[in-house]
C-alpha cells in the first residue's frame, strides 16, 4: 500500500466511493484501461496523484473526462477497490472546482442542501402561482417565458464562465498556449463529441448505452427546442404536436431504462449511485413525462380543472433548470465535451511545436 494523504482522500469520499486503503498498486486496472499508453499509466496516474494530495495536478488534468466509465478497470480489480468510481468522483470533484459559485460542491456533498433547494425552487414556483391567482394562462405563459430566460441566464452567468475557469486551469495554467487556428481547426471535435459521445464506442460493452445515450440527447435537445421555440404547449399544428408526443415519449422511456439500470446495479457504471445521479436520471424521466401529460391534458380539454399538473411540471422544470443544469450531473455532458476539445487542442498544439 502507498503512502496516503488523507486530506485529500477524505475530501474526495464526499465526492464519491473508493477504498483507497485497499489499493495494492498491482497495476491490473492499467493493463486493462484504453486510456492507457507509453506515458500514462491510466488510470493509476489518477489513483497516485489522489493518494498523495496532489491536487494542482489532478485540477489541470482532463483524463478524468476522458475516461467513459467502460468499468474495466473495476471489474479486473482483485481488491474491489473500484478504480472507475474513482474517476467518476474526480469528475464530480471537478466539477466542483470549476463551478464559480461553489454551489456544484455543496449538492454534491450534501443530500440535505439538494432537498432545500428543490423546496425553495417549488416553493417559488408555487408562490408565484398564488400571486397570479392560480390563472393558468398567465401561468403558462411566465412558464414559457421562463424557459427562455433561464436557458440563457444559465448558459451566460454560470455555464460559460465554468468553462472558461475549465479553460484556463487546463491549458493556458497547464503551460498549452495555442494558437486561434489551433482552436478553430478541431472545433468540430466539440461538437461531434457533444452530440455523438462517440468516445464511449471504444468501450467493447456499451453499444447499446452509446445508442441510447445518442437517442437521449436527440430527444432532449428536440423537446427544448419544441417547447421554448415552437411553443408546443399552445401550438394548434398537429405536426409539431405529434413530434412533441414522440420525442417526450423518448425521453421518458430512455430515461426509464437508465433509472431501473440504476436499480438494478446490474452494471458497473450504475452500481454505485449519488445523489446527483438519481437527481439528473429521474428529473429528466419526470420532465419527458409531465410535458407528454400536460399536452394530452392540453387536447382532452381537461388542463384548466387539472391545473396541478402544469404546476408540477413546472415545479420540475425549474429544478432542472436552476439546479440540475448548473450544478448537477447535466454539466458532465458539457465537461466532457470540452475535455475532448481542449485535449485534441494540447495534442495538435504540441505537434506543431514539434515541427
Ligand atoms: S487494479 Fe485495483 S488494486 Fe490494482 S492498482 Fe488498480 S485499483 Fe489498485
Ligand atoms: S472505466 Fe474504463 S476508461 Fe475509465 S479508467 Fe476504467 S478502464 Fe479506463
Amino acid at each position: 500500500m502507498a503512502f496516503i494523504n488523507s486530506e485529500l482522500t477524505e475530501e474526495l469520499k464526499k465526492f464519491g466511493i473508493f477504498d483507497f486503503s485497499a489499493c495494492y498498486n498491482c497495476g491490473n486496472c492499467t493493463a486493462v484501461c484504453s486510456l492507457t499508453s507509453e506515458d500514462e499509466s491510466f488510470p493509476r496516474n489518477m489513483l497516485r496523484y489522489s493518494m498523495l494530495g496532489l491536487k494542482d495536478e489532478i485540477t489541470v488534468s482532463l483524463k478524468p473526462w476522458l475516461c467513459y466509465y467502460c468499468g474495466d478497470c473495476s471489474t479486473y480489480c482483485p481488491q474491489k477497490a473500484y478504480p472507475g468510481e474513482l474517476m467518476m468522483t474526480l469528475r464530480r470533484w471537478l466539477t466542483s472546482k470549476y463551478d464559480w459559485t461553489g454551489l456544484s460542491g455543496l449538492l454534491y456533498k450534501s443530500v440535505a442542501w439538494n432537498v432545500f433547494a428543490f423546496l425553495l425552487v417549488a416553493a417559488g414556483v408555487i408562490a408565484y402561482a398564488v400571486c397570479q391567482n392560480f390563472s393558468l394562462e398567465a401561468i403558462m405563459h411566465a412558464g414559457h417565458v421562463f424557459e427562455m430566460l433561464a436557458i440563457a441566464g444559465v448558459f451566460t452567468l454560470i455555464l460559460l464562465p465554468n468553462i472558461i475557469r475549465m479553460w484556463y486551469v487546463t491549458t493556458i495554467r497547464a503551460g498549452i498556449h495555442a494558437p486561434s487556428k489551433v482552436y478553430l481547426r478541431q472545433l468540430s471535435e466539440l461538437f461531434v463529441h457533444m452530440f455523438t459521445q462517440k468516445r464511449t464506442l471504444s468501450c467493447d460493452d456499451h453499444k447499446l448505452r452509446w445508442f441510447e445515450h445518442l437517442i437521449l440527447v436527440i430527444g432532449y435537445l428536440s423537446l427544448l427546442f419544441i417547447t421554448v421555440f415552437l411553443n408546443w404547449f399552445e401550438t394548434g399544428s398537429v405536426l409539431i404536436n405529434l413530434f412533441g408526443y414522440s420525442v417526450s415519449a423518448v425521453v421518458f422511456i430512455v430515461t426509464f431504462h437508465f433509472v431501473l439500470e440504476r436499480i438494478r446495479k446490474t452494471k458497473e457504471i450504475s452500481m454505485f449511485s449519488r445523489s446527483s445521479d438519481w437527481f439528473f436520471v429521474i428529473w429528466l424521466f419526470l420532465m419527458g413525462f409531465s410535458a407528454f401529460l400536460v399536452r394530452l391534458f392540453i387536447d382532452l380539454n381537461l388542463l384548466e380543472q387539472n391545473l396541478w399538473l402544469y404546476l408540477v411540471h413546472l415545479i420540475i422544470l425549474a429544478q432542472w433548470a436552476l439546479l440540475i443544469v448548473p450544478f448537477g450531473k447535466w454539466t458532465h455532458f458539457l465537461y466532457r465535451s470540452f475535455a475532448m476539445y481542449f485535449q485534441r487542442i494540447i495534442e495538435d498544439h504540441s505537434n506543431l511545436s514539434k515541427k
